[in-house]
């Protein structure tokens, strides 16, 4: 599954940062997960509970924070918000648009002992 890899690297990322910031245990990750990134984040709280038992984050809490997907729309010739790749301008309907923005997830923050 998608989300068991992610959580997969989540994990090593945290482990890698413990090592680099000498802290022992995760108590709270915040990611932010991009509209268009495709990441079920259903799957995803799932998997970080099964995938951070007996790691350095085990029990901690998951924020999740959506980011919008965001498009440069040609014919408007502005930046417009879609919640899928190939969604229609939301402005002209038309389908001249570039993806620009959400397609990341990232480690936004985390709180350590
Ligand atoms: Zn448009």
């Amino acid at each position: 599954m998608h989300e068991m890899s992610l959580c997969e690297s989540i994990v090593q990322i945290l482990e890698e940062q413990a090592r680099e910031q000498q802290f022992a245990r995760v108590r709270r990750v915040v990611l932010e997960i991009g509209a268009l990134s495709a990441v079920d984040t259903r799957a995803l709280r799932f998997c970080f509970d099964a995938v951070t038992e007996r790691t350095l984050a085990a029990g901690a809490a998951l924020d999740i924070h959506e980011l919008p997907g965001l498009a440069w729309c040609l014919p408007c010739g502005a930046q417009v918000e879609v919640a899928q790749r190939h969604d229609a301008c939301p402005r002209c309907g038309g389908h001249q648009t570039v993806v620009q923005g959400g397609e990341d997830m990232r480690i936004k923050e985390l709180e350590v002992d």
